[in-house]
């Protein structure tokens, strides 16, 4: 089968490697079709399709934008034109919101006098800044050993310094995808099956969904497969590689059928 990965993250967002990293990562593992799928961030797509180009893999531009209905509500955008104006407002408007967000969370660290600035979680943002970057900050003073130990004590939900996310609406994210000439997935559906909603979703131009991905299970996949065939809805595949991130997936690429990988890739091109 197969093996592709559209779904991917450098340091211009929360993933633990540079571009040319990513790809000789990606090109060493097989991965024939990938996209780098950076959250709110486009800065890498012009460097990853030159040396994707180089290890003659298929490359697709894409960015992952996150809505502020849910943390892990996330959407992703495939082919669009990065240069259009509505797409560049939007990751603009979640930038900033990104930033706000640090800056709320840092200081309710600060009132429960955990040592951290806004400052020091800045110098170690590349691209978009986010809780990932204060995990890290706060990993280095050894307050937990992998991210997820630092979320699951200070910044996740019903933690002491949890803000609500911060994001533009699925609306306005599947729409300026659009608006760019791209197709739009949700991502990683799974993390959220309590705020599903295809019908709307479609409704505004949703194009796909990203059943093939490391934490769903046979299950999920065919109750995924199903709304994908009621509302004719591409199928895609990701393993939302950080890099060498402790306690995240550390393999890119996932095997798809070979009717899946022929349909995005005549969408694609
Ligand atoms: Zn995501
Ligand atoms: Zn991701």
């Amino acid at each position: 089968m197969p093996v592709i990965d559209l779904h991917s993250h450098s340091r211009y967002s929360d993933g633990a490697v540079s571009i040319a990293e990513l790809l000789y990562t990606y090109s060493k593992a097989g991965v024939e079709m990938m996209s780098l799928t950076d959250h709110d961030c486009i800065l890498g797509l012009a460097e990853a399709r030159t040396k994707a180009a180089k290890y003659n893999m298929i490359f697709v531009n894409g960015v992952e934008i996150s809505t502020r209905d849910h943390d892990n509500l996330h959407f992703v955008g495939y082919n669009f034109d990065p240069e259009n104006l509505a797409l560049k407002k939007l990751l603009e408007t979640n930038t900033q919101l990104r930033l706000e967000r640090v800056k709320k969370t840092v200081k309710l660290l600060q009132e429960i006098k955990i040592q951290i600035t806004e400052e020091e979680v800045l110098k170690i943002t590349k691209g978009v800044s986010s809780r990932a970057h204060i995990a890290d900050c706060l990993r280095r003073r050894h307050l937990g050993y992998m991210r997820s130990d630092i979320f699951k004590k200070y910044l996740g939900k019903g933690c002491p310094a949890y803000v609500p996310p911060m994001a533009v609406t699925v609306k306005e994210a599947i729409e300026a995808i659009k608006e760019a000439g791209g197709k739009c997935f949700i991502a990683h559906p799974g993390l959220v099956r309590d705020c599903w909603d295809f019908e709307k979703w479609v409704s505004w131009g949703l194009d796909g969904i990203e059943i093939y991905y490391p934490s769903h299970r046979e299950a999920m996949r065919e109750e995924l497969l199903r709304i994908a065939k009621k509302y004719n809805l591409l199928v895609s595949g990701g393993s939302d590689f950080h890099g060498n991130i402790a306690g995240r997936v550390l393999v890119p690429g996932r095997e798809v059928p070979q009717e899946v990988y022929d349909k995005l890739y005549s969408t694609f091109f």
